[in-house]
C-alpha cells in the first residue's frame, strides 16, 4: 500500500505529492491532466515570485516537478469511490483499486458555467471567471459580471476600481449578496446593476464586443457593448464522487481542519474542493503543503 496517495493533479496535489515524496514515504498520485484549472488560464501574474507565465507553461513546469520525485503517477485516471476499511481504499473509475495509509483529496473545482452561446468561444477572449486574476486585463475597459451574489458583487466592486465601467447582471429581481456588499457597490458612479434580466448570448468573432440579454418583465432584449464579461454564478467543488463518505458542506466543500484533515482519520484534503475561504494557485500549492506535512504527522502517530 502507499503512505500517502494523492488525488487530483492541480497545484494542490502536485504541491501535495512533492512535499509527502520528501519525507520518503511511498507516495502515489492519481491524475487526469496534470495542472488541473491552470491548464485554462491564459496569464497568471500572481503566483509570487513569478512575474508573468501561463497556465500550461506553469502545469508543465508541476509535471516535471513532480517526476523528480520518486513518486507513482497513475495517469490518466480519475477516482470515483472512497471506502475507509483497515486501509484507505480507492477505486478508480476503470475498476481498479487503490490502497493507501492516507489520502489526500486535491480534485479541485470548476466554475459554473452560464450555458450561452458566446461563452465557450470566447473564453480567455474576454470570457473570464476569475476576477482576481484577469480584472487587471481590463483596465479602463467596460465589463459586465454576471451573478449578484456575494462572488459576483464583489467581483463588480473589485473590477470598478480596475475597469471603466462594470455593469452587473442579476436573473432575479434583487440581488442575494450581503446588504454590506450591495451598500458599498450601489456607492460607487462607474456600476450600473440590472436586475431581473437574462442573459442570451455573449457576442464577439474575434474577442468579446458586447452581450445581449433579455428584461424578464417586458420581454424587451437589449444589448450591451463590453470588452469583457465575468460570469460569476459559482464554483462547483469536485467532490460529487465523495457522497455518503467525506463530510462537506453545503456547498459541497469538503470540511478541513488546519492540518487539512478531514472528518475521516488520515483522510485530507486541500486546495479548492474544501471549504478554504479563498481559490487562488498560491493558496492550494499552501493547502496541499499542509495536508501532506497533516498526513505524515498522523502516519508517525499511528
Ligand atoms: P484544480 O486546479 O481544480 O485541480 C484539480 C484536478 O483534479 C483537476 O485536474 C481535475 O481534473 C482533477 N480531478 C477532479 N476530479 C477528480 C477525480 N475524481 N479523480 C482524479 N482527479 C480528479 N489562480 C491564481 O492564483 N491566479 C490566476 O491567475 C488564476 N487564474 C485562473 C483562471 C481561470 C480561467 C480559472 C478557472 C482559475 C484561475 N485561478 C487562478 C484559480 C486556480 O486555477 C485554482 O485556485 C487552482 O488551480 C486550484 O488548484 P487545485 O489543485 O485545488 O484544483
Amino acid at each position: 500500500p502507499f503512505d500517502v496517495l494523492v488525488i487530483g493533479g492541480g497545484p494542490a496535489g502536485a504541491s501535495a505529492a512533492i512535499y509527502a515524496a520528501r519525507k520518503g514515504i511511498r507516495t502515489g498520485i492519481v491524475v487526469e491532466r496534470f495542472g488541473g484549472q491552470i491548464l485554462d488560464t491564459l496569464t497568471i501574474e500572481n503566483f509570487i515570485g513569478v512575474k508573468q507565465t501561463e497556465g500550461p507553461k506553469l502545469a508543465a513546469r508541476l509535471e516535471e516537478h513532480v517526476k523528480d520525485y520518486d513518486i507513482d503517477i497513475i495517469q490518466p485516471y480519475r477516482a470515483k469511490r472512497l471506502e475507509k476499511k483497515e486501509l484507505i481504499e480507492i477505486e478508480l473509475e476503470n475498476g481498479a483499486v487503490l490502497k493507501s495509509k492516507t489520502v489526500i483529496i486535491s480534485t479541485g473545482a470548476r466554475w459554473r458555467e452560464l450555458g450561452v452561446p458566446g461563452e465557450a468561444e470566447l473564453k480567455n477572449k474576454g470570457v473570464a471567471y476569475c476576477p482576481h486574476c484577469d480584472g487587471p486585463l481590463f483596465e479602463n475597459k467596460d465589463v459586465a459580471v454576471i451573478g449578484g451574489g456575494n462572488s459576483g458583487v464583489e467581483a463588480a466592486i473589485d473590477l470598478a476600481g480596475i475597469a471603466r465601467h462594470v455593469t452587473l447582471l442579476e436573473f432575479l429581481p434583487e440581488l442575494k449578496a450581503d446588504a454590506i456588499l450591495q451598500e458599498r457597490l450601489y456607492s460607487l458612479d462607474n456600476v450600473t446593476v440590472l436586475k431581473n434580466v437574462e442573459t442570451k448570448s455573449i457576442n464577439g468573432t474575434e474577442r468579446v464586443q458586447g452581450l445581449t440579454y433579455v428584461e424578464r418583465d417586458s420581454g424587451e432584449e437589449k444589448e450591451l457593448k463590453l470588452d469583457g464579461v465575468f460570469i460569476q454564478i459559482g464554483l462547483v467543488p469536485n467532490t460529487e464522487w465523495l457522497e455518503g463518505t467525506v463530510e462537506r458542506n453545503r456547498f459541497g466543500e469538503i470540511i478541513v481542519d488546519k492540518y487539512g484533515a478531514t472528518n475521516i482519520p488520515g483522510v485530507f484534503a486541500a486546495g479548492d474542493c474544501t471549504d478554504a475561504a479563498y481559490k487562488q494557485i498560491i493558496i492550494s500549492m499552501g493547502s496541499g503543503a499542509t495536508a501532506a506535512l497533516g498526513a505524515f504527522d498522523y502516519l508517525i502517530r499511528n
